[in-house]
């Protein structure tokens, strides 16, 4: 049997970052991830936008660690040569009553500590994104966008130079739990480690089941992508988006790090965790939510893209839940780091630095 201090379970962003800033701390740490490669569930589906930390409640943890996390990820995209780009946001209004509620988001972003947000009118909007339709506009300079798949090569990179292990392939089946600590099974090995961290993303629910801590549901929550088609990438120059709704922050324009212009996500509820492409939304279905942001675009113009899904603390009837970042509440030898839907990416490196806070006091 194998002995750690800690393992986590979960290779994406959030437990990769963890494993990272609990191995700075100088305690031995190993990530359990069942796919053959990091990163490669919602980690590597989502619109790689860097969240400057406008929308979310002030006081919850996502208000803070957006914020807090947003400084961290642009200094380590700039030390570990991950593409990315600060190119800012428009959030758009489209009449005299978006107007307002663009002045309440403002409200809100200010009180979390954003910097830079500028209500703007049609002469400013002309200038950064001329195709695009709107009355109004708040602009956030310091959104930027990431290239994900990036940020899990250099955390993974930065995680094994601190001295994090890595096990791919490697399925957490079973645990047990010890007098000082607990026991983890898989196919091939068992590990005894002192603190086990959640970082399972959709299955988190799972995970703590089977480490006997707390109870809860992660309800899954697609979000679908079209493209706009090589020629008409001309059309956007950064990040264009709607006004939030319940389930999200609106079906939004991204220009990539790599200069694709995507569309989306979405938001439909689903029973499964793993289901990416069954019952795709037509590509005519995103005619309409293009329009409405740029005028002139038309079926032939978009081309299917791709499609995430969000691991939501909360069922269709609630419209918010903050991250659950604590030490279980069941299980003292677990700390939850559950429920991280956006803004997951941008926040990995904050929420790491209060994981291995949990996981040291
Ligand atoms: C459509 C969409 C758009 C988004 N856009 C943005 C955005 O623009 N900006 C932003 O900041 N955030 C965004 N997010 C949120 C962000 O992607 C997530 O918050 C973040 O990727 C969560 O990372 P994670 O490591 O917690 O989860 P994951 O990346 O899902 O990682 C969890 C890992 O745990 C592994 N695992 C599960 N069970 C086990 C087990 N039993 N044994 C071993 N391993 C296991 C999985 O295989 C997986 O690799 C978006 C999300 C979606 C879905």
């Amino acid at each position: 049997m194998t002995r750690i201090d800690v393992a986590v379970i979960g290779a994406g962003v959030t437990g990769l970052a963890s494993a990272r800033a609990i191995a700075a701390r100088g305690l031995s740490v190993c990530v359990l991830e069942r796919h053959p490669r990091p990163g490669l569930d919602t980690s590597t589906h989502n619109s790689g936008v860097i969240h400057a930390g406008i929308y979310y409640p002030a006081g919850t943890l996502k208000a803070r660690l957006s914020v807090e996390g947003r400084h961290l990820l642009y200094e380590f995209c700039a030390r570990y040569n991950v593409p990315h780009r600060r190119c800012g946001k428009l959030i758009v209004a489209h009449d005299e009553g978006e107007r307002h509620q663009l002045e309440t988001l403002k409200r809100r972003g200010d009180d979390n500590g954003v910097e830079g947000l500028e209500l703007v009118d049609r002469a400013f909007i002309d200038v950064r994104e001329p195709a695009v339709s709107a009355v109004a506009a708040l602009w956030s300079p310091e959104t930027g966008v990431v290239n994900a798949e990036e940020l899990v090569k250099a955390l993974l990179r930065s995680g094994a130079d601190a001295g994090a292990i890595v096990l791919p392939g490697t399925r957490l089946a079973g645990a047990d739990r010890a007098r000082d600590g607990m026991v983890l099974r898989t196919e091939r090995e068992t590990i005894q480690a002192s603190v086990v961290v959640n970082a399972a993303g959709l299955y988190a629910d799972d995970v703590s089941a089977m480490l006997g801590g707390e109870t809860f549901k992660i309800y899954p929550c697609r979000g679908e992508y079209v493209e706009l088609i090589p020629s008409k990438r001309t059309l956007v120059n950064a990040l264009v988006y709607p006004l939030p709704h319940a389930h999200g922050l609106g079906v939004h324009l991204v220009k990539t790090t790599g200069g694709e212009v995507w569309l989306g996500p979405t938001a439909s509820f689903q029973a499964r965790k793993d289901d990416y492409e069954g019952d795709r939304l037509p590509v005519k279905a995103f005619v309409e939510p293009a329009r409405r942001l740029l005028r002139d675009v038309t079926l032939e113009d978009l081309r299917l893209g791709g499609s995430g899904i969000r691991a939501k603390l909360h069922p269709p009837s609630e419209s918010f839940a903050d991250f659950m970042i604590r030490r279980d509440r069941e299980n003292p030898f677990v700390v939850q780091a559950s429920g991280i839907e956006s803004p997951g990416l941008t926040s990995c490196l904050a929420v790491a630095g209060l994981v291995a806070q949990l996981v040291t006091d």
